[in-house]
């Protein structure tokens, strides 16, 4: 995947008919870049209709924002990852921080996920990232080191496996804090040594990006840190205007 990576998680925004309009707006606006790659991570009821708009553009694809780890069977209300691929999907998003903290999802459950992902064909992107009592304690290092290990470590043959790290300090999600580039560096420099440490220079083609409370504003200076190779955008992606100029950030 080409980076920088500028990832849009809408959460639970943008029906089907909301995301025909965006992905008008937004496509219509921006032409095909061979410098970066799009992913627009819609709620999974907007996925085609988000991998149809996007088909025949290999910059911008689709996403699922969270998926069961089992293949099918009597889990309501749940999708699997053979399905979110036949629906368009080519990335999952796991352990994202409204999983973790909202709905409980466990390190344990992210590892499986991460599984599920790779067996059906897609990357995953895995989150991690502090709370602020976790930050006020010294602990950030320690919480997100390891959050990487036990997310990945059901992932056999990892070196080969396709994914994408994204720091998103819990504190800075939604709340317009937003770490600053400095310390998004550190926190990405110590994820880099780990996935180096893993699986050695493959450790070096995977995209870590940063997310918290990133706009337009401040995107630039974020993306400019060293490190930090693409950004996951929650409240800012979901106007089509607003995420055109954080895809096109410089
Ligand atoms: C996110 O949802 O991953 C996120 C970072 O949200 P926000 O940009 O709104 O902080």
């Amino acid at each position: 995947m080409k980076r920088p990576v500028l990832a849009a998680n809408w959460k639970m925004n943008n029906g089907p008919t909301a995301a025909r309009a965006f992905m008008e707006t937004f496509l219509g606006g921006y032409a095909p870049r061979t410098d970066r790659t799009v992913i627009i991570f819609p709620p999974a009821v907007s996925l085609s209709t988000v991998s149809s708009a996007a088909a025949g553009r290999t910059d911008v694809v689709a996403g699922v924002q969270n998926i069961h780890w089992a293949e099918k069977g009597a889990f309501t209300g749940e999708i699997s990852a053979p399905m979110a691929k036949d629906a368009g999907a080519r990335v999952v998003l796991v352990g994202h921080s409204e999983r973790r903290h909202v709905f409980g999802e466990t390190d344990a459950q992210c590892a499986k996920k991460c599984v599920a992902a790779s067996r059906a064909g897609l990357a995953f992107m895995l989150c991690v990232g502090e709370t602020i009592a976790q930050r006020e304690a010294g602990e950030t290092e320690r919480v997100v080191t390891h959050q990487l290990r036990e997310g990945v470590s059901q992932t056999s043959n990892l070196i080969s496996a396709d994914f994408l790290l994204a720091y998103e300090p819990v504190w800075a999600i939604g709340t317009g804090l937003t770490a600053s580039a400095g310390d998004a560096s550190a926190i990405h420099t110590l994820l880099r040594t780990q996935l180096r440490q893993m699986i050695g220079t493959r450790g070096d083609e995977i995209p870590i990006l940063y997310g918290g409370s990133v706009n337009a504003d401040n995107a630039a200076s974020l993306l400019r840190a060293p490190e930090v190779e693409g950004l996951l955008v929650g409240g800012a992606s979901v106007e089509p205007s607003s995420w055109l100029a954080i895809a096109q950030t410089r």
